[in-house]
This record gives C-alpha cells, structure tokens and sequence, in this order.
C-alpha cells in the first residue's frame, strides 16, 4: 500500500498539536507505521527541501525546520499521499480551508505546522531520508 512521509514542524510541536494531528489521519483511517521525535540538522534540512534550494525563502525556511524539534510520521493507506495534503491543506493560508490542519490552526506560509510528500516518488525520497532504517511493516 502507498506510504508517504508527514512532518509535524516546531511551531506545530511547540503548539501542542500532535495528537490532533494524529487524530485527523487516525480517523480517516490512515495506519501509522513510524513515528519519532527528531532535532534537524541543517544538511538534513537542505536535503529535505532540495527542490526549493533556489527560492529566496530556503535560508529562512531550513532555519525554522532546525529551530526545533520536528515529529517525523509514516502514514500508510490507500492515496495517502493525496489525501494526506488534503487532510494538511493549501501552502497559501488564504487558500487553506478551514476543516483543513492549515486552515484551522495557522495564518503564515512560513510558519505552517505540518509538512506532506506532493507525491508518491517524493514520498518514497523523502520516508528513505527520514526513515533509513524503515518503519514498521
Ligand atoms: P511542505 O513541502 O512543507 O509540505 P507545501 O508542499 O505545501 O509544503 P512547498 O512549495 O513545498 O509547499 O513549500 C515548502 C515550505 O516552504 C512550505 O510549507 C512553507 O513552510 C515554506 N514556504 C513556501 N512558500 C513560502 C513563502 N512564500 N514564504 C515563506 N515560506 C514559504
Ligand atoms: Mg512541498
């Protein structure tokens, strides 16, 4: 079955939201197969966000993922990497619906709580960087 990799992010731990966040995927049904709490180092970070390397925002944005420990989320279940991001909601917090984890809980793009894969090839780079030595089967 489809995995992808779900990040919730220091504003996110800071904030008390773990277990709601839990919960959301829990609910729809979703199988949590890893979970750890991690302190980033910068490389990890950069590699993480790699594609974004050439955006004015990377320094800032590999700054607020090390600021912090991040929880670090296997999630498992049929389209869970689609309905994952529709369960965390739209990058842009005007377009971010409420009933959304975006849209219910935060107001700035640079400091949006939870991180999911955008599809099944960077859910497979991304569970291989965070995970390496696998997650539950
Ligand atoms: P993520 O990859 O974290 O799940 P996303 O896929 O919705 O988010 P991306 O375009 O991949 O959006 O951007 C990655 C992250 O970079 C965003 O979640 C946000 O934290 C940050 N970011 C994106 N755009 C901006 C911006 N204009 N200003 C500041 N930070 C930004
Ligand atoms: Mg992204």
């Amino acid at each position: 079955t489809e995995r992808t990799y779900i990040m919730i992010k220091p504003d996110g731990v800071q904030r008390g939201l773990i277990g709601t966040i839990i919960q959301r995927f829990e609910q729809r049904g979703f199988i949590l197969r890893g979970l750890k709490m991690m302190s980033v180092e910068k490389s990890h970070a950069e590699a993480h966000y790699a594609d974004l390397s050439s955006k004015p925002f990377f320094g800032g944005l590999v700054e607020y993922i090390c600021s912090a420990p991040v929880c670090a989320m296997c999630w498992e279940g049929k389209d869970v990497v689609k309905t994952g991001r529709k369960i965390i909601g739209a990058t842009n917090p005007l377009a971010s619906e409420p009933g959304t984890i975006r849209g219910d809980f935060c107001i700035d793009v640079g400091r949006n709580i939870i991180h999911g894969s955008d599809a099944v090839e960077s859910a497979q780079k991304e569970l291989a960087l965070w995970f390496p030595d696998g997650v539950c089967e």
